[in-house]
């Protein structure tokens, strides 16, 4: 288990995916040759032992970024703690996407956030419980989806920072052989603690 220093405060993410954006282009290619049960068996303890040591409570940005879906009876439920009719509701505070008919909630920050908590915690959508998706696994064929949260969730950021770590990858200089960036024989499977 890799043992780097958390990066917690989200407003530093922006920047630090900038600068990593062509050594984490170089981590997709690298990628390809491990295979994915085996990326998995290292991602799901990584993020685990990972969101256990961040504080959603002091972060709250995935509240201010992102458009959560929401079923139809979360719908309802929400448009009642606003005190609002479910079709007003929908018509003021969601969209709908063309091609799935889901609807989301459609405000940024999201009408529920305030500082940086949620005032429907116990109510909060299925798809915010969830959040930032990582319990799923399938690390490499979901690259795109979690790396579109890098520069958003801490949570994200450092899983995938660390799961580098443990895989082996390191990163290709110009003045050093491409086999730097070969995967290791025996990447860890769990964590063992920072
Ligand atoms: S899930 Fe990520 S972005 Fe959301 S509050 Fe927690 S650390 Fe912050
Ligand atoms: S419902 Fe709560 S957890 Fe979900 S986006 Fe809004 S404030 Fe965040």
């Amino acid at each position: 288990m890799p043992s780097q220093e958390l990066i917690r405060d989200y407003h530093l993410l922006p920047a630090l995916a900038e600068e990593k954006k062509a050594e984490n282009e170089l981590f997709r290619q690298f990628l390809k040759s491990i295979p994915s049960h085996r990326t998995d068996e290292v991602f799901l303890p990584l993020a685990e032992h990972i969101t256990a040591r961040i504080d959603c409570t002091n972060c709250g940005n995935c509240c201010r970024h992102l458009e959560p879906g929401i079923s139809e009876e979360e719908a309802g439920k929400l448009a009642s703690l606003k005190s609002l009719s479910k079709e007003i509701f929908i018509r003021d505070f969601t969209g709908r996407e063309p091609e799935t008919g889901v609807l989301f909630l459609n405000h940024q920050p999201c009408i529920f956030f305030d500082g940086t908590l949620c005032t429907i915690y116990e109510n909060r959508p299925a798809s915010c419980a969830d959040f930032p998706h990582l319990t799923t696994g399938n690390f490499k064929f979901r690259y795109r989806s979690i790396m579109h949260l890098y520069s958003i969730c801490p949570i994200v950021f450092n899983t995938v920072e660390q799961l580098k770590v443990a895989l082996g990858f390191t990163i290709h200089r110009a003045d050093e052989p491409p086999e730097n960036n070969k995967p290791a024989g025996h990447p860890p499977t769990a964590p063992t603690g920072r």
